[in-house]
C-alpha cells in the first residue's frame, strides 16, 4: 500500500491531522468531504479538471536541467517548472480543483485567506474564470505590504477585506475566512490555500497537487531512466512539497522539505492544534502559537500540514531549515547561472541544495521550482545593491 494512501476516516495521518473545529463547522466539513469523495471518483470531474489544467493553467509543466549550476555544484540538478503555470506558481492546481468542486456543489461564491497575496490572486483568477464571486481575507499588515497583489485581486473582480484582529497577518485571515464560511455555507465554499486545516482539506489539497508528482516521476524516468536520488521542495503549509513528494514517496528517492529558519515548525517537533488540525507548530512555553518570520511572506506560517508532521515522525522525509541570508544568495545564484528568477519561497529549496552539495556529489537532484520571482523583485531591490 502507498505511504500516501487516504488518511483514516477521521482524517488522521498517524497522530496528526483530524478535524478540530467548532460544532458549527462540522456539517460544512462533512458536506465538503462527501462532495470531494464523490467528485474525485467521477471520471467526468477528473476530465474537466485535466482539461482546464491543460488549456488554462498551462500543464504539464516542463523539467529544466540546470547544466551550468549543476556542474558548479557537482551534481545533476533539474527543476520542475511550476513557476511557468498561469499566475506564476503551483497554487493554481489546487484553486482550480476547489473552484470546480464548489461549482459542482452549487456554490456561487469563494471565500479565501491569503498571506502574501498569491493564493488570493489564484482564487480571484479561478472565480473570474468560472463566473463566481470571491472574497479574500488578508491581514491588515499584509494588505499594506502587498499592495500590488491587493490591486490584482480587485482587478480580477474580487473583494479584499483587511483583517484587523490579532497580529493582523495570515493566521488571523484564516480565522476570519472560516467565520465567513460558517455564516454563508449555503452559498459559499472556503477555498483553503495549502495542505492544512481540518479534514478533508489536507487530503483534498494534496490530491489536487498530485499532478506535480505524477508528471515529475514520468519526466524523470524519461530524462534519467530512473527516479531522482533526491527530491527537494520548500515548505510553508507544505502543498507544493506534498505535490512533488507524492510522485516519489513509494520510491527510493530521498525527500527533503526546506523550511525557513524563522518558521521551522517541523524541526521543533512540538505538536499542537491550530486551524482545525493537529500538527507540529511553533509555540512558546505556554503553548501559544508564535509568529513566523521569513524573508518570503509565502512561508510565514507557524504550522505545517499534518502529513508533513507524519512523514517526519516516521522518518520518510526530512525537514532542514535555511536562513534568509542563504536564501538571498540562492535567489541571485539561479538568476545569474540559469537565467531563472525564482520566488523567494522556492529559493529556500535551492539554498539547501547549495549547502548540502558536498554530500550530494554526482547525485540527481530534482527541485520543485514552486513559483517565479517577479513578485519579489521590488523587495529585493531594497536588499541587493547591484
Ligand atoms: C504560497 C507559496 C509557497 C508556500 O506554500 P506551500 O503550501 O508550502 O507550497 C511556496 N512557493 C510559492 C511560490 C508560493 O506562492
Amino acid at each position: 500500500m502507498s505511504l500516501m494512501a487516504e488518511p483514516s476516516a477521521s482524517g488522521r495521518f498517524g497522530e496528526f491531522g483530524g478535524r478540530f473545529v467548532p460544532e458549527t463547522l462540522v456539517p460544512a466539513c462533512q458536506e465538503l468531504e462527501a462532495a470531494f469523495v464523490e467528485a474525485w471518483a467521477d471520471p467526468s470531474f477528473r476530465a474537466e479538471l485535466d482539461d482546464v489544467l491543460r488549456t488554462y493553467a498551462g500543464r504539464p509543466s516542463i523539467l529544466t536541467e540546470c547544466t551550468q549550476l549543476g556542474a558548479k555544484l557537482g551534481l545533476r540538478l533539474v527543476l520542475k517548472r511550476e513557476d511557468l503555470n498561469h499566475t506564476g506558481s503551483h497554487k493554481i492546481n489546487n484553486v482550480l480543483g476547489q473552484a470546480l468542486l464548489a461549482k459542482r456543489m452549487g456554490k456561487k461564491r469563494l471565500v479565501a485567506e491569503t498571506g502574501a497575496g498569491q493564493h488570493g490572486v489564484a482564487s480571484a483568477t479561478a472565480a473570474a474564470l468560472l463566473g463566481m464571486e470571491c472574497k479574500v481575507y488578508m491581514g491588515a499588515v499584509d494588505v499594506e505590504r502587498q499592495a500590488l497583489n491587493v490591486f490584482r485581486m480587485k482587478l480580477l473582480g474580487s473583494e479584499v477585506e483587511a483583517v484587523h484582529s490579532g497580529s493582523r497577518t495570515l493566521k488571523d485571515a484564516v480565522n476570519e475566512a472560516m467565520r465567513d464560511w460558517v455564516a454563508t455555507v449555503e452559498t459559499s465554499h472556503y477555498c483553503l490555500g495549502s495542505v492544512m486545516g481540518p479534514h478533508p482539506y489536507p487530503w483534498m489539497v494534496r490530491e489536487f497537487h498530485r499532478v506535480i508528482g505524477q508528471e515529475a516521476r514520468a519526466q524523470s524516468i524519461e530524462m534519467f531512466g530512473d527516479v531522482p536520488d533526491v527530491v527537494v521542495a520548500c515548505v510553508g503549509g507544505g502543498s507544493n512539497a506534498i505535490g512533488i513528494f507524492s510522485g516519489f514517496v513509494d520510491d527510493r528517492s530521498r525527500l527533503v522539505g526546506v523550511e525557513p529558519a524563522g518558521g521551522a515548525a517541523v524541526s521543533r517537533a512540538q505538536p499542537g492544534v491550530v486551524h482545525g488540525m493537529r500538527s507540529y507548530l511553533m509555540q512558546d512555553e505556554y503553548g501559544q502559537v508564535q509568529e513566523a518570520h521569513s524573508i518570503s511572506a509565502g512561508l510565514d506560517y507557524p504550522g505545517v500540514g499534518p502529513e508533513h508532521s507524519y512523514l517526519s515522525s516516521i522518518g520518510r522525509a526530512e525537514y532542514p531549515n535555511v536562513t534568509d541570508a542563504e536564501v538571498i544568495k540562492a535567489f541571485q545564484l539561479l538568476a545569474r547561472t540559469e537565467g531563472i528568477i525564482p520566488a523567494l519561497e522556492s529559493a529556500h529549496a535551492l539554498a539547501w541544495i547549495v549547502r548540502a552539495a558536498p554530500e550530494l556529489q554526482g547525485q540527481t537532484v530534482m527541485m520543485n521550482l514552486s513559483g517565479r520571482g517577479d513578485k519579489d523583485v521590488a523587495q529585493m531591490m531594497d536588499v541587493l545593491a547591484l
